[in-house]
């Protein structure tokens, strides 16, 4: 079995010496606010290198907020970076798809009175053709191919399920909230058995463990 979030739980044990039993209670409660925001192994190996070159943080609310912090700047950047490579193709940007035409929406089918009905780790999405031109095109180019079996059009979509409950669900506002109060708690309590150590590897970034696996990107 793969699993690779506790690959990088046990690197960045090993690293800032976490391997007490509230340190392993309290990565298990990582491992749920981590699952909720998406975050992959690339970017949690990426935020214990970054985390390594800075001064280590003493208190283990601060490991969880220094993650948290970079990974989500991380994702701005490109998201930004994205956003200026796109606009200059001569399509006018548009904030629903990025320009592709498809946006990844909850899927209509396990969405039940507003909840979108899947275990934490594993919520189904589905493509509808955007609104703007491109998605337009998109719609066109389908219905005229396989007439059977039409595209749902985010329109259509949007009929079942609005838009702000959509990118609510998509977004796991409420599960995020409590699974990231579980880990802040969790890291409070393993906070108050002592210091964080400074890892011996301090200036010595390149001997950090080799990361290994195949499942890099994998979202959980
Ligand atoms: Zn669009």
């Amino acid at each position: 079995m793969s699993d690779w979030f506790r690959q990088w739980a046990d690197r960045h044990a090993a690293i800032f010496g976490l391997t007490s039993p509230q340190d392993l209670e309290m990565f298990a409660a990582w491992r749920g606010a981590f699952v909720s925001a998406g975050f992959t192994f690339s970017e949690l190996n990426a935020a214990t290198d970054w985390m390594v070159k800075q001064s280590a943080p003493e208190f283990r609310n601060e490991h969880l907020k220094m993650i948290q912090t970079f990974i989500r700047q991380r994702r701005d950047e490109q998201r930004r970076f994205e956003q200026q490579t796109a606009a200059p193709m001569g399509k006018s940007y548009c904030s629903l798809c990025g320009g592709t035409g498809m946006v990844v929406v909850p899927h209509p089918r396990f969405v039940i009175d507003g909840e979108w009905t899947m275990n934490s780790s594993y919520q189904p999405t589905a493509a509808v053709s955007c609104l703007c031109e491109v998605g337009k095109r998109i719609e066109q180019a389908q219905f005229n191919k396989e007439r059977n079996q039409k595209l749902m059009s985010l329109g259509l979509y949007e009929t079942r399920i609005p838009r702000g409950l959509w990118t609510a669900l998509l977004h796991h506002k409420s599960k995020a909230a409590g699974a990231n109060k579980k880990a802040e708690e969790a890291t409070r309590a393993a906070d108050k058995r002592g210091k964080v150590r400074k890892p011996a590897a301090l200036a010595e970034t390149e001997e950090a463990p080799a990361i290994t696996g195949s499942d890099d990107d994998t979202p959980f």
